[in-house]
């Protein structure tokens, strides 16, 4: 159990005079398991100490960004050693390019891209080329798909957006979200009649092909394939958001693991090494439209930044070692096993590709959006509580996935089922 968490009860009221909610992003509150944050004093591996020397286990990994652990010691020295060497120039670096070209060697679909700072940029710049490129307006997404904090994209938005009860966000003028369709996730004839509608109007199609923003919703085989199939037949760009799961589900992300080729992906979270790093791409016709080549502008001050480089090209090095990917799966596969067992006849469903699951707290199986807002949040709230004082951090959302990294080993995994089974009786 852990020490009662009173510096960070301090740092939180000391922040909350400062930064609204006393924090920069909003889940990291933890209003929604009504709680409070506890404040960081260092991360290692697979554990976060905070402030009140608490050690804790953390599933959430800054978000599925340490599929390598915190702080690991060939990333960070890579990190060090960039700043040593200046941490911005504005001017090119050979980073950049090496970066890039590792990138491409996952992702072949990327044939160009670009590095900017966060997955919102990226997803935000990818939809502005594929408008520029198809020289159309509407933007079809799914419901319960997060893909970051532009205007046009928070309609329907998984995530931190799936807690408030419109699901959308004030400050959104419905001029920005005429252009926008929602969809169901999951629903193949209700993509193929909206296409069969409008598709020669839509510019992109954006998906996350495994919706960890709604909890681990993974994609039916032939929906994903349909979502290929009818944006082909209308001349519609496919944008796979690869943020959480690009270097998470294989190295080359989803669209490795299912075998479809999108025309632009967007990547993050992992690709930086844990520094604000992201980037979009796809095929060289499309993203010649980009300034300087072509008419499409986007630019960025840090974007490329040599820190963030250095540390993603260490992190996609030690990834693409052989058997990296087989490893992790491997160790996932013994862990929800047993997991299964554990939540068997109790009412929870447990949702999971490759090395990223979601207990929903529902009694039936969750395939769209919709099924994810039938979840007992109370139930799932007391859940993560219990979790914490049994020093494990869960990710403190429903609507969020847990990441098991190179660093829970089976030793930690076995504390956590041992602490699952119990904070479930
Ligand atoms: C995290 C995430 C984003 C937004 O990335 P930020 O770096 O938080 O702006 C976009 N799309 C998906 C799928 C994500 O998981």
């Amino acid at each position: 159990m852990i020490k009662e968490r009173l510096l960070s009860a301090a740092a939180f009221e000391r922040a909350q005079q400062v930064i609204p909610g006393g924090v920069n992003s909003p889940v990291r509150a933890l209003r929604s398991v009504g709680t409070t944050p506890l404040f960081v004093k260092e991360a290692k591996g697979a554990y976060i100490t905070d402030i009140d020397d608490n050690r804790i286990i953390d599933f959430c990994m800054s978000w599925g960004v340490f599929i390598l652990g915190h702080n690991n010691g060939r990333v960070s020295q890579a990190a060090v050693d960039a700043v040593g060497r200046g941490s911005s120039y504005g001017i090119p670096c050979e980073n950049e390019t090496i970066l890039a070209e590792k990138v491409r060697e996952a992702f072949p679909t990327m044939e160009r891209l670009r590095f900017v700072n966060s997955g919102t940029e990226a997803t935000m710049s990818a939809i502005r080329v594929a408008r520029g490129y198809t020289g159309r307006d509407i933007l079809v997404k799914f419901e319960g798909n997060y893909h970051g904090h532009a205007d046009h994209l928070l309609v329907a938005a998984g995530s931190g957006v799936a807690n408030i009860s419109n699901a959308s966000s004030a400050g959104v003028p419905d001029g920005f979200v005429k252009y926008t369709a929602v969809l169901p996730y999951n629903d193949t004839e209700a993509l193929r009649r909206f296409f069969s509608e409008h598709g020669h109007e839509v510019a992109a199609l954006i998906i996350e092909p495994v919706a960890c923003n709604m909890g681990v919703v993974v994609p039916d085989e032939d929906f994903l394939k349909a979502t290929r199939e009818v944006t082909k037949q209308y001349g519609v760009v496919l944008i796979f958001d690869e943020v959480i799961t690009g270097f998470r589900l294989a190295f080359g992300g989803a669209q490795q693991r299912f075998g479809i080729k999108p025309d632009m992906t967007t990547v993050g979270k992992i690709v930086g090494g844990g520094f604000p790093a992201a980037a979009f791409g796809g095929r060289a016709d499309i993203m010649q439209v980009l300034a300087p080549e072509g008419p499409v502008y986007q630019a960025g001050t840090l974007s490329g930044n040599p820190v963030a480089m250095a540390a993603g090209i260490e992190t996609l090095t030690q990834l693409s070692h052989p058997g990296f990917y087989e490893t992790l799966e491997r160790r996932s596969d013994a862990f929800i096993a047993r997991l299964e067992e554990i939540i068997a006849g109790k009412g929870i469903q447990l949702n999971r590709c490759g090395s990223m699951f979601t207990l929903f707290f529902n009694d039936s199986p969750v395939r769209n959006f919709r099924n994810t807002q039938r979840s007992d949040q109370q139930r799932f709230a007391r859940y993560f509580r219990n979790m914490l004082s049994r020093g494990i951090y869960v990710s403190p959302s429903q609507f969020e996935g847990n990441f098991i990294s190179e660093l829970h080993t089976d030793e930690i995994l076995d504390y956590v089922l041992e602490s699952i089974a119990q904070s479930i009786d």
